[in-house]
């Protein structure tokens, strides 16, 4: 299987980094989506992979870097000849936030101008998702993969659940975060896993600024700490994403994270220090994750 790593960012816009998508493939090539952030779609054609061919998306949780592409992800599956509804699966909450976008909701006009075209009538369904809210435990299986999901800690549950997801494929395992702090979920989803793909948003120094200086609730996994959780689930490789930034070299980044992050500080030297900091725990194999990395299992 391979799996290509679309975006790599979080929530502001980078001009290096699209935010978080993963697609897996299986060899069969069966395509797998799990979050669809800014640039998910324009990186799967990049990455020579056409978006109609996939059929499957998971939403991790319902920040904007984690769906703001979807609507366009569908669109564009439609207006390239996708056949079948799209099928998404998410938290509570996905139906409210796929329900505004189609049918009589924002993209309302949308629809109704180009499924004037013959053309595009004849997979109008393709434009309609199948939604499904999922809990925790086993949420996806079709012969080819089995997905289970488990809550992380990232935003209050009432607000909206964030999950991390276990992917078992080919014989393999493939665990992935979504966005969250430490947590013992992502220990038991990450088990043995060939591979662990987890959040690592700032560096040390900037999580010990951002405390220094009240920067509101620091909610995902520090370096240090994602060393302790790889070691603890003897993930046998793992690739630290959705970097919160801090290696930009954007003047416009720059000055819209003077408010909570130490800018002079900034810069891709910091991975450095990341890798510095996992390693404190984990003995690996272990890559920082760029936009459109390709890794096979
Ligand atoms: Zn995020």
């Amino acid at each position: 299987m391979k799996i290509t790593m679309l975006g790599t960012g979080a929530a502001l816009p980078d001009p290096d980094r699209a935010q978080s998508a993963i697609l897996l493939t299986l060899d069969n090539g069966r395509n797998y989506l799990f979050d669809c952030g800014e640039g998910a779609t324009r990186q799967m054609v990049r990455a020579n992979i056409d978006p109609a061919s996939v059929g499957f998306v998971f939403l991790t949780h319902l920040h904007h870097d984690h769906i703001c592409d979807y609507p366009y992800f569908v669109i564009s599956s439609w207006m390239l000849n996708k056949t079948g509804a799209p099928l998404v699966l998410g938290p509570k909450g996905t139906k409210h936030f796929v329900d505004h976008l189609f049918g009589q909701g924002a993209y309302h006009a949308d629809f109704q101008a180009r499924s004037a075209y013959p053309a595009r009538q004849q997979n109008l369904e393709a434009a309609q998702p199948e939604v499904r809210e999922v809990s925790p435990g086993v949420v996806y299986e079709d012969g080819h993969v089995k997905i289970s999901v488990d809550w992380v800690e990232h935003i209050p549950r009432d607000i909206c659940e964030c999950f991390g997801v276990r992917v078992e494929a080919e014989g393999k395992v493939i665990a992935f975060s979504g966005d969250t702090a430490p947590c013992e979920a992502m220990v038991r989803l990450a088990q043995g896993a060939d591979l662990l793909i987890h959040e690592c948003t700032f560096p040390e120094s900037f999580i010990a600024h951002r405390a220094k200086s009240g920067v509101g609730t620091y909610s995902h996994t520090s370096p240090t700490d994602l060393g302790k959780i790889a070691s603890r689930a003897r993930a046998k490789s793992l690739v630290a994403t959705h970097f919160g930034h801090f290696d930009s070299t954007s003047p416009v980044l720059k000055r819209a994270a003077a408010k909570h992050l130490p800018v002079e500080l900034m810069g891709p030297h910091l991975m450095d220090e990341i890798v510095v900091d996992i390693r404190k725990h984990y003995t690996g194999p272990l890559r920082l994750a760029h936009d459109l990395m390709r890794i096979d299992l």
